[in-house]
């Protein structure tokens, strides 16, 4: 996957994921990647996660959602996504997944369950620079 989270200078956030269809397009299978609160969530005046990994798994528990509600109730993004990835963990142990959240202030976090490095890129229009991190 994919995943992009973009929020502009006014507050305006939106999502968009792609997907490899877990290994190339299983016929039929539909994945995390277009489920709202799986691949991707956004709200307005909070921020938004993706997700990539395991999607038959994941999507069980809606965890870009859970990355954006967390941030929501005052958790910063890196621990928002650490408590969604641990929740998920709890009932499969072996799941390979992580996640990336930003909130409307701009910050951001992100974290892998069985999945390093995993590698973002944060871009800023304002600084015309991009930075890459290995979660
Ligand atoms: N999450 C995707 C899926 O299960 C796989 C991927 O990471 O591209 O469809």
């Amino acid at each position: 996957t994919i995943g992009m989270i973009i929020v502009d200078a006014n507050g305006r956030i939106a999502c968009g994921t792609t997907t490899n269809g877990l290994n190339h397009k299983i016929p039929g299978r539909v994945g995390d990647s277009p489920i709202v609160g799986a691949g991707c969530y956004v709200e307005k005046g909070v921020g938004g996660a993706a997700a990539t990994g395991d999607g038959d798994i994941m999507m069980r528990f809606l965890p870009s959602y859970r990355v954006v509600q967390s941030m929501k109730s005052g958790m910063s993004p890196t621990d928002a996504v650490k408590e969604a990835l641990d929740h998920i963990a709890s009932y499969y142990p072996s799941f390979n997944g992580a996640l990336i959240g930003v909130n409307v202030n701009g910050d951001y976090g992100g974290g892998g369950h069985g999945f390093s490095p995993f590698p973002a890129t944060v871009y800023n229009p304002t600084l015309d620079n991009s930075t890459v991190i290995d979660y």
